[in-house]
């Protein structure tokens, strides 16, 4: 990653994803630089389980790879860091980021196309983050079902927005960005899964207290079950990273 001074940070190496050691507050201190200066980039905002994916998918490892912004999205991601002797700073929730965008933008009359999840949650996020951020343009949104990508990247240049969030799941929202990432002229793109299912209240975050306690998976396991099998990918990755561990101490 630049730091917007042309001065190249070196990435924290987490199996192969590459991840910016920034706190919350730098990560939106470098969002703000791009938008200020129309830096053009994508931002991904990998789990443990979506790094467990792109250990075995060299392809999508690559798009991940070739974001501008990787935020470490998850308790395991910032434990398999750990493990691997390699300690980030703090875990940065997507969720939690693209509000800080939205405060960005509504400090500037700024313009934001949401694109995702199930038909009428992209308009009904968009009217709470409108009511919570005044000054804050929704300038378009759509759903994530749609059939016709060209279409829907049309739609949103029409709409103009300086920001896209693009919340399609992993790996298709980051497989969006980077296939469209020539012909949208917005400045950032921001892929960040099942977020506006919470910014309309569909879906609830976990309380406080979990969160502090890197509890926030159980509760997602809890009220979603059906997560359970991509949910196993957490132990594994785990495992994965100590047994790289070993293996770096045996080898060195
Ligand atoms: N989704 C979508 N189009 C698709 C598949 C999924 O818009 O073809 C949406 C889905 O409705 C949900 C989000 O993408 O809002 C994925 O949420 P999930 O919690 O699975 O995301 P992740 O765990 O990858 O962040």
């Amino acid at each position: 990653m630049y730091d917007g001074k042309g001065v190249i940070i070196l990435r924290t190496d987490v199996m192969g994803v590459g991840f910016d050691n920034l706190t919350k507050a730098e990560f939106i201190q470098r969002a703000d630089e791009m938008l200020c200066q129309h830096q053009r980039g994508y931002c991904v905002t990998p789990n443990a389980e979506i790094v467990y994916e792109a250990i075995q998918d060299a392809s999508f490892r690559e798009l991940l790879n070739g974001a501008s912004l990787v935020l470490p999205d998850g308790a395991g991601v910032i434990l398999g860091a750990k493990i691997l002797g390699t300690p980030m700073k703090e875990k940065v929730a997507g969720i939690e980021f693209g509000e800080e965008i939205c405060k960005l933008l509504s400090e500037r009359d700024g313009r934001l196309y949401l694109l995702g999840g199930k038909p009428g949650i992209a308009e009904l996020a968009g009217e709470k983050l409108a009511q919570k951020y005044p000054g804050l343009v929704i300038c378009g949104t759509a759903d994530g079902y749609f059939k016709d990508e060209t279409s829907v990247v049309q739609k949103i240049n029409a709409a103009n927005p300086d920001v896209v969030f693009v919340c399609l799941g992993a790996p298709k929202q980051e497989r969006f960005m980077i296939n469209h990432f020539e012909e949208l002229n917005a400045t950032l793109m921001l892929g960040l899964g099942g977020s506006l299912d919470g910014y309309a209240g569909v879906i609830q975050r976990a309380p406080k207290w979990m969160i502090r306690l890197s509890l926030e998976w159980l509760y997602r396991l809890i009220k979603e079950p059906k997560r359970l099998g991509r949910m196993m990918r957490l132990p594994k990755f785990v495992l994965i990273c100590y047994k790289e561990k070993l293996r770096g101490k045996k080898n060195g």
